[in-house]
């Protein structure tokens, strides 16, 4: 799958952040993901050896139609083609020593298919965005479960805050952030991650 740039949001779910023990914060918290980390639907996470513990992080992915620079939020949907169903894939002990050190997110969230994603949904076939469920399930048992009305910034707001720095591109992906319930997968789980409305995305997980 070939894209533009993958900007992710972190800590956009109040209750995330507190199961990360983190401050909310003032502005969008933002890192990017290489485009070589996405995988589609009924793709392997590979897991590489000696990295740790590996967590999930359901998220709805906004993919951009048009370029632009300096939207203002009331535009900002303006410039969306397709959502999409994102997961996070996280390297979470590395990323707990980066944390902790002040060093970038890049490897422990970058890594070769730690971007699943689900097939693009036409954003005009998509209910409100402002109130969408996301449910995560790890060989059939619930892990997480949120709705989009609980994210500090709104989808509209995360486009005109990016596009302030970055210009946006047709291609580009947005992940706005993950809700609370985030955990370990392993070697021979199945994930699945659903956004009713919006689509779904099932995962193996194995080493490699
Ligand atoms: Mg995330």
């Amino acid at each position: 799958m070939r894209c533009g740039k993958i900007i992710c949001v972190g800590q956009n779910y109040r209750a995330h952040i507190k199961e990360m023990s983190s401050d909310e914060p003032i502005d969008p918290v933002l890192f990017l993901k290489p485009s070589t980390a996405l995988i589609g639907d009924g793709r392997t996470i590979i897991i590489p050896p000696d990295i740790g513990t590996v967590h999930h992080e359901i998220e709805l992915a906004l993919i951009i139609g048009r370029s632009g620079r300096n939207i203002s939020a009331d535009k900002g949907l303006q410039y969306v083609r397709s959502v999409a169903v994102f997961n996070d894939v996280t390297a979470r002990d590395m990323q707990a020593v980066a944390r902790k050190a002040g060093l970038p997110w890049s490897l422990c969230k970058g890594m070769d298919t730690f971007a699943p994603i689900s097939d693009p949904m036409p954003l005009r076939e998509v209910g409100d965005l402002h109130s969408l469920d996301l449910e995560l399930k790890v060989n059939g048992e619930l892990r997480q479960k949120g709705n989009t009305a609980q994210m500090i910034f709104t989808p509209e707001e995360l486009i005109s805050y990016i596009s302030r720095f970055m210009t946006l591109e047709r291609g580009d992906i947005i992940a706005t952030g993950t809700p609370s319930g985030v955990g370990p997968i392993k070697h021979g789980d199945e994930v699945y991650a659903s956004i009713p409305g919006v689509g779904s995305l099932t995962n193996k997980v194995r080493n490699g």
